[in-house]
């Protein structure tokens, strides 16, 4: 305020001293500060314009060069915008961190205003709600999930549970479920949360299923055996007749004996880590030991005619957990001999793979499985032959457990076969898993 009155002061000064120098009468001389003062005002305008103008144009880093009082005002206006700058870079930068991590949430996130309209939703929310995350902002969320089923839930407003939409690709895959739930924040807004929960439903009905099927293959051999023991205990059979019951009942307990054990292989897939590559193992030794086991068990069920070979490579070497890789071949060949009649050929062996893999190979000359069976076979207590393979005691997980064994060895199990052409089963295992012979 000083420097302005100076300012004032030296101009009306340089006025009178003007006046004088001009030679003009005493009176006159007063026109001399005035014309000083009437400069002054000018000057004053015009740094005061150029200030405002430059505070109107928002460009705060292209300040005007103005002296005096006004200098200073652009020198602390520019410090003050820029620290505002600052302040709001810093809060948008922050901003724009917190969206990308929301936006990164597989969770659907959508923020509605008071009145039940968009104004922010993440990729997940409008994949799952078939929105258009930009074009759809400022629209109606009911008028956008026409789900019937979500009218009700926004009308009845009780949003402490969420509620199942079918999601938007429904034509297509006919399974998408989506999970919705609004929760009230700040004043009567809305953050509505989604979550595809397509893949937990399929989950939970496999888990349905598989129990309704394990009770189900349980009372089966139960429910023989209760009907023997009540013959037993109500009828005079004879010794031979009593034997012949027990032998029944026998061959019932030994089915649900087979599928708690199968059961609990299954288990034990599931719950333990991978094999390591650690135990290399003779892969002959494994070979002829599951075909020996094979041969016994021809001979037990049938007149032991089926030709059983052996073929392929000798000497690899492949790593894995013995037990798990002896039950999965076992169990290829064993279906080989249930499922091959008695004057029918079996063969099994190991063949080399070009990228350094091997696959052990189960041929047999049975009556094959028909094409759309196959994608299913490994399915748990899927069969084709359903009396062929209770009557061989078969109990419908036999490929599941092939099929885990192998995944969890980093390989995959194939199945080729024509109906009266025979089936070819193969365990394809990786090169990592594998010490060839030297050629
Ligand atoms: P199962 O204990 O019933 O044999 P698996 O899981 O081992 O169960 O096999 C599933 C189904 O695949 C069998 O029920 C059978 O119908 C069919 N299958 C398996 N191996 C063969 C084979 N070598 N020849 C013909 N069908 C087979």
């Amino acid at each position: 305020m000083l420097f302005r009155f100076f300012e004032l002061l030296a101009l009306s000064l340089v006025g009178w001293i003007v006046s004088k120098l001009l030679g003009f009468s005493q009176g006159a001389t007063i026109f001399g500060p005035i014309a000083g003062i009437a400069i002054w005002v000018v000057w004053d305008g015009v740094r005061a314009t150029r200030v405002t103008t430059w505070l109107q144009s928002r460009r705060y880093d292209a300040p005007p060069q103005v002296s005096g009082v006004w200098g200073d005002v652009v020198e602390r206006s520019r410090k003050a915008f820029r620290r505002l700058i600052r302040r709001a870079q810093d809060r948008q930068r922050r901003l724009d961190e917190f969206l990308s991590a929301i936006q990164a949430s597989p969770n659907g996130v959508i923020l509605l205003d008071e009145q039940g309209r968009i104004e922010w939703s993440n990729q997940a929310a409008s994949e799952h709600l078939g929105l258009d995350p930009k074009r759809d902002v400022r629209q109606y969320i009911r008028n956008l999930v026409r789900s019937p089923a979500f009218a009700a839930y926004v009308n009845r407003g009780d949003f402490s549970h969420p509620v199942l939409i079918d999601g938007p690709n429904v034509a297509h895959d006919a399974l998408a479920e989506i999970s919705l739930q609004m929760h009230p924040y700040g004043t009567a807004r809305h953050l509505l949360l989604s979550n595809d929960v397509t893949a937990l439903k399929r989950v939970e009905s496999m888990r349905r299923d598989f129990v309704a099927n394990v009770s189900h293959e349980i009372r089966t051999p139960l429910t023989v055996i209760r009907g023997f023991v009540e013959t037993l205990q109500s009828l005079p059979l004879s010794e031979a007749e009593q034997r012949h019951y027990l032998d029944l009942m026998n061959q019932q307990a030994i089915r649900m004996e087979s599928l708690v054990v199968d059961l609990l292989t299954l288990s034990k897939l599931e719950g333990s880590p991978p094999p390591a590559i650690g135990e290399w193992l003779d892969a002959d030794e494994l070979r002829d030991q599951v075909l020996q086991d094979a041969r016994a068990l021809s001979a037990v069920m049938g007149e032991g005619a089926q030709a059983i070979e052996s073929f392929g490579e000798t000497g690899v070497r492949v790593a894995g957990l013995r037990s798990e890789l002896v039950s999965a071949m076992g169990n290829l060949v064993s279906n080989a001999v249930r499922y091959t009649p008695t004057d029918g050929q079996i063969s099994a062996g190991w063949l080399r793979l070009p990228d350094g893999g091997v696959s052990f190979v189960v041929k047999d000359s049975g009556p094959g499985i028909s094409p759309e069976h196959l994608p299913r076979l490994s399915e748990r207590f899927y069969r084709v032959d359903r009396s062929r393979s209770r009557e061989t005691g078969g109990t419908g997980l036999g490929l599941a457990i092939v099929k885990h064994v192998t995944q969890r060895h980093g390989g995959e199990l194939h199945v080729e076969s024509t109906v009266g052409g025979g089936s070819q089963f193969t365990i394809q295992l990786p090169a990592r898993r594998v010490k060839q012979p030297l050629p």
